[in-house]
């Protein structure tokens, strides 16, 4: 537990008043505050979880070796440049004209660096989710539950993902008590890569959990499509050549049919006289070949011949052989016309089953992601220093690097400091919440010591980093994905 510059204020019988956020809680002794992240040990208030500071590598016999886990650690300080402060499990600070909790100075490659750490408590805060699916998971705009209540809503059909809008501040403070609770509790949980179970209004029933497989009307996504229709054609025209007259990707977003398409064109493949039902696009490329569901590519049909109009007799000719696929090779047809010009369902040709399982292969896992999305442009960034819009704009001219828990962010232009991070970039259970209701997240600035302090920084809070103790502290290796927080970009940036 950490015990350091903790906030708090000691009352009669041992309680003490936590005043790390609004809710100003008052603790009895051996007790917890309302959001489990506090406690009071004997008249004393004290961080709960573990600070965690983020270790590149240690000596092991005679070799560098990631840090794996806490029992590893031997107690030695190393090298500044290999230890990272983290904000996780840092604390807060309430209301925000006091300094950070912690700021901490070091030297990389003999520039004297500082890095400011707060857990800050996100009221307006929410998740983007990019569920890897081709499945109708339910209409734009329409309202996503947990339990009953709102928690936000689909938003777009990307590129063979569905995405979701969930929390905000609408949900979680502009709502009923309920609502808010939920909305924040089901924040937490996918943030710290918990699955939530979810349901859209006229939609889908999924199981969301950040960096595993949709689950979508109880069904497990296995691939995301290799493209859409159009492209799985030019993907794989040339394969197709010779084994089979005219194929047909089916696909909600784009159908396509191989002998009308610009690579078919170019492969010198007939016209087969086939008719597809639906919007036509460009040649070979069809729009609403039936409605958006969870059947073929994404369409609601379970029999591919549905989007098939009679084929022209004048082109068309018996024994015609045709190939029907989704584009995740997950579904697919073969059939043969009869005298009557008529489609009938034959065995896959021994030939055609490579180039059908080749869409397959090509396809990458179905995955969920789960970004943060917070706002500090507020009032957290007076812990940081007496001039909140000096942070700002440093961040904006990159003298100011920004993490989360150690992992790196994207920065949305405009006002504020608003940003995303992927939630599985982080260390385990690094997001925490207020019972406001509000999200705590990590969040990390780090700079020049001289620019720190040219943009009013709290220099008489500055501690150095060989000065942080190891009781209450984790040690745990960076996600091997991270850029190191102090890699060389920050203070290459300052003018000369
Ligand atoms: S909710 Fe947590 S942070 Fe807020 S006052 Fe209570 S114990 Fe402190």
């Amino acid at each position: 537990m950490s015990q350091e510059e903790q906030p708090g204020t000691q009352l009669g019988e041992a309680k003490v008043r936590c005043d790390a956020c609004p809710v100003m809680c008052i603790i009895k002794p051996g007790m917890t505050g309302a959001c489990d992240r506090y406690a009071n040990r004997a008249g004393e208030l004290i961080r709960v979880d573990p600070h965690i500071l983020l270790e590149r590598t240690v000596l092991k016999d005679g070799g560098l070796v990631p840090f794996s886990q806490p029992a590893d650690w031997d107690g030695t300080i190393l090298p500044p440049p290999d230890r990272f402060v983290t904000a996780i499990g840092a604390g807060t600070t309430y209301p925000d004209y006091k300094p950070a909790p912690f700021i901490v100075s070091s030297e990389v490659d003999g520039v004297d660096m500082v890095t400011v750490v707060t857990e800050g408590i996100f009221s307006y805060c929410g998740v983007k989710v990019k569920i890897d699916t081709d499945r109708f998971v339910g209409p734009e705009t329409n309202a996503v539950r947990v339990a009953g209540e709102i928690v936000g809503h689909v938003t777009t059909g990307e590129y063979g993902s569905q995405m979701l809008s969930l929390g905000g501040v609408h949900h979680l403070t502009g709502g009923s008590k309920k609502e808010g609770r939920v909305a924040c509790q089901a924040l937490l949980d996918l943030c710290n890569g918990g699955a939530v179970e979810m349901h859209v209004d006229a939609g889908a029933t999924l199981v969301v959990q950040a960096g595993h497989p949709p689950i979508v009307n109880g069904t497990t996504e296995q691939r995301m499509r290799v493209g859409c229709g159009s492209a799985t054609i030019g993907i794989f025209a040339r394969q197709w050549l010779g084994k089979v007259d005219e194929v047909v990707v089916v696909d909600d977003h784009i159908t396509g049919v191989l002998s009308e398409h610009q690579a078919g064109k170019l492969l010198d493949i007939p016209p087969t006289g086939i008719r597809l039902k639906g919007r036509r696009s460009t040649p070979g490329r069809y729009f609403q070949v039936a409605e958006p569901g969870t059947g073929w590519g994404g369409t609601n049909i379970s029999d591919p011949l549905d989007i098939l109009g009679p084929f022209d007799p004048k082109t068309a000719f018996p024994g015609l052989r045709l190939l029907m696929v989704s584009t995740t090779g997950e579904h697919s047809g073969y059939y043969e016309l009869d005298e009557s010009l008529v489609p009938v369902a034959k065995a896959m040709p021994t030939d055609l089953v490579g180039p059908v399982d080749k869409i397959a292969e090509n396809c990458e896992p179905a995955m969920c992601t789960v970004l943060f999305v917070g706002g500090a442009g507020g009032s957290l960034r007076a812990g940081v220093t007496d001039n909140p819009v000096r942070l700002t704009r440093s961040v904006k001219e990159a003298l100011t690097k920004v993490t989360s828990g150690g992992a790196p962010v994207y920065l949305w232009p405009g006002g504020g400091i608003t940003f995303m991070v992927d939630v599985t970039r982080l260390p385990a259970n690094a997001f925490g919440y207020v019972p406001t209701p509000a999200l705590v997240a990590p969040i990390e600035f780090t700079l020049r010591l001289d620019d720190y302090e040219a943009l009013g920084g709290h220099m008489d809070h500055v501690r150095p980093l060989t000065s942080l103790g190891d009781t209450g502290r984790r040690q745990v290796a960076p996600h091997a994905e991270n850029p190191w927080p102090f890699a060389r970009g920050v203070a290459d940036r300052r003018p000369s």
